[in-house]
């Protein structure tokens, strides 16, 4: 059984994660307005995997006995300039999720929760790769911000990306 406490910590993370997905679609609906199909496809399956991150706690917080209420969503970010500036906010977005994991695995320490801990150190590992991701991206737009060609051509390798499904 989860005690109150870390219920209480997933179950704000579960939000979160469903929050990040909204905030990945906000994204690619700019990505759209600015005829950057590409980028918009990759941050919808972004999104995907936001909700895939939410399963993950969904599945584990009833495993545990525990339970899950939803919040309200919060009214994501739009309007942005550049795609320079979407990237940029989804890096800092990711190292925000990062933090609060992290706060997550102290919790679970603190009260000796072992399965807490080995379930969360799964994103732990993935909050490394999307905080990489999400850099590259933002380095490859800096270094290209001039060159429209380049820009098509990053839209369209970005137009590749598609969704795995977890294995379970
Ligand atoms: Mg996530």
């Amino acid at each position: 059984m989860l005690s109150p406490n870390i219920n209480d910590a997933f179950n704000k993370q579960l939000n979160l994660e469903i929050y990040s997905a909204y905030i990945y679609l906000s994204m690619a609906a700019r990505c759209n307005e600015l005829n950057l199909s590409g980028f918009a496809n990759w941050l919808q399956v972004q999104a995907q995997e936001e909700l895939a991150h939410t399963m993950r706690f969904y599945d584990y917080i009833f495993e545990r006995g525990g339970s899950v209420v939803y919040e309200a969503l919060a009214k994501p970010p739009s309007g942005w300039d550049s795609v320079l500036a979407i990237f940029e906010t989804g890096y800092h977005h990711e190292g925000e999720v990062t933090a609060r994991i992290n706060t997550l695995m102290d919790l679970a320490l603190e009260e000796s929760d072992h399965a807490s801990s080995s379930f969360l150190q799964w994103f732990i590992d993935e909050q490394v790769e999307e905080e990489a991701t999400f850099l590259t991206i933002v380095q490859q737009l800096k270094l290209i911000q001039e060159s429209p060609q380049a820009l098509f051509m990053l839209d369209k390798e970005m137009g590749q990306r598609v969704f795995t499904p977890p294995a379970q």
